[in-house]
C-alpha cells in the first residue's frame, strides 16, 4: 500500500486521515471534543494518540495546530510519523500525538482560536494585570483598520512601512507580534483569560505525561524564517539545562530571550508554562519553526483575517473563502516539495530526540 503524504484540505479530513494512520500503526486515539462546530458544521476536538508503553520513563509529545491554521502541516507531519517511525519507536520512551490543539482555528482557516486569541499568547499569569505593548498601540487602527478596501490597504500598508522603516524591523516584529492584550479584535491578541485549549492543557497534560521522568515536547510551527527550513525556537534561557540539553540534541537552538530567534521575544506562550505545569519531569521543549512565505505576506494576510472577522462576514461573504485561501497560502505550502523539506528535518529533529531519551 502507498501511503499518500500531503497536507489535508480541511481540517475533518486531516482528521481522520490521523486516526487512519493511529489505527494502522495500532494506536488508541482519544478524543476531547470543543463544544464548538467547525467551519463545516463538523465536529471539532483536540485528538491524542499514544504508542508505546504506559509506564515509559521518557515521553516525546508532538503537538500540531497550537496556531490553528499551521496545524495543517502539523497534521501531515504527525501522520508520517505514524506511518513511518511508530513501528520502530525504542523500549522505554512514549509519543504522544496532540492533534490540533486549536480545533477552532484550524478548521476555520485561522492562526487564532474562538476568541481571536493568539494561544500562544494567552499563558501569561491571569492572577496579575497583563503585559502592556504600548507599541502595538500606537499602530493598532492601521494594521486592522475598518474598511479593508485596495486603497485602504495600500494607505495602511505604506503607513506601516513607514513606522517600520523609523524604528526599525525588529523593533517593527516586537511591536507587532510580541503579544497585545488591549485589541480583541486586532492580530497577536492574548485574550482577557485562559482560553479552552489553555485549560486543556493545564487539566489534562499532566495527566497524559503521567509519572514520566523526562519529558521532550516538540510543538509544530510555521510562517516563520526560510522557505522549508525549520528552526528550533526555544524559550527556555541560554545557559539553563533545558536550553543546553537542546543543543546537545540538536545542535542549533535559537533562543527568544537571546534575541537569536526569528521570533521576537513573546509574552504567554505554553511552552514556558510546561516546568511550572508538570514539575516531575525534566523537560525540554522547543518549538519547530517551518518558514513559507516572506515575513511582510504573513503579515497581510493576517490583517485580512482579522478585518474579515472584527468587520467582515466571515460566514458567508465571498471575500472570506479568499482571505481564508490568503491565510492558508500564507501558512502552509501545497508544493509535495515544502512538505517533504519539513518531514526530512522533522525525522532528524524527532529522531535526536527519541535516541537521547532511549539511551537514557
Ligand atoms: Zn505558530
Amino acid at each position: 500500500m502507498t501511503i499518500e503524504h500531503r497536507l489535508a484540505p480541511t481540517y475533518a479530513q486531516a482528521r481522520a486521515e490521523l486516526s487512519a494512520a493511529a489505527v494502522r500503526a495500532g494506536a488508541g486515539v482519544t478524543a476531547f471534543p470543543h463544544p464548538s462546530s467547525g467551519r463545516e458544521g463538523e465536529e471539532l476536538a483536540i485528538d491524542v494518540v499514544t504508542v508505546g508503553p504506559d509506564d515509559a520513563d521518557s515521553v516525546v509529545v508532538i503537538v500540531s495546530g497550537t496556531h490553528g491554521v499551521e496545524g495543517y502541516a502539523g497534521s501531515a507531519i504527525q501522520r508520517w510519523w505514524l506511518d513511518e517511525r511508530a513501528a520502530a519507536l525504542p523500549a522505554g520512551v512514549r509519543v504522544v500525538i496532540v492533534h490540533a490543539l486549536n480545533p477552532v482555528g484550524f478548521s476555520w482557516v485561522r492562526r487564532v482560536n474562538e476568541d481571536n486569541v493568539d494561544l500562544n499568547r494567552n499563558f501569561v499569569d491571569w492572577s496579575q494585570p497583563p503585559p502592556a505593548n504600548d507599541g502595538y498601540g500606537e499602530i493598532a487602527d492601521l494594521l486592522v483598520p475598518a474598511d479593508w478596501s485596495e486603497e485602504s490597504q495600500a494607505t495602511t500598508t505604506d503607513a506601516l512601512m513607514e513606522v517600520a522603516a523609523t524604528v526599525g524591523m525588529q523593533r517593527f516584529q516586537e511591536m507587532v507580534t510580541s503579544g497585545q492584550y488591549a485589541h480583541p479584535t486586532g492580530i497577536f491578541h492574548g485574550g482577557s483569560g485562559p482560553v479552552w485549549s489553555h485549560r486543556w492543557v493545564t487539566e489534562r497534560l499532566p495527566e497524559i505525561v503521567g509519572a514520566a521522568r523526562r519529558l521532550c515536547i516538540l510543538d509544530l510551527h510555521t510562517g516563520l524564517g526560510p522557505w522549508g527550513h525549520g528552526e528550533l525556537i526555544s524559550v527556555d534561557d541560554i545557559g539553563s539545562d533545558a536550553y543546553r540539553r537542546g543543543t546537545a540534541w540538536w545542535g542549533a537552538v535559537q533562543s527568544t530571550s537571546g534575541g537569536e530567534s526569528v521570533s521576537a521575544d513573546l509574552d504567554g506562550d505554553w511552552l514556558s508554562g510546561i516546568p511550572a505545569l508538570i514539575p516531575d519531569a525534566e523537560a525540554t521543549t522547543i518549538a519547530i519553526e517551518y518558514g513559507t512565505v516572506d515575513v511582510i505576506t504573513v503579515l497581510q494576510s493576517l490583517r485580512a483575517d482579522a478585518w474579515l472577522h472584527a468587520h467582515g462576514d466571515s460566514s458567508s461573504d465571498a471575500a472570506a473563502a479568499a482571505i481564508r485561501a490568503q491565510v492558508r497560502a500564507a501558512f502552509v505550502d501545497d508544493d509535495p516539495a515544502w512538505l517533504a523539506t519539513i518531514i526530512e528535518r522533522f525525522d532528524d529533529v524527532s529522531g535526536a530526540a527519541i535516541s537521547a531519551l532511549a539511551a537514557g
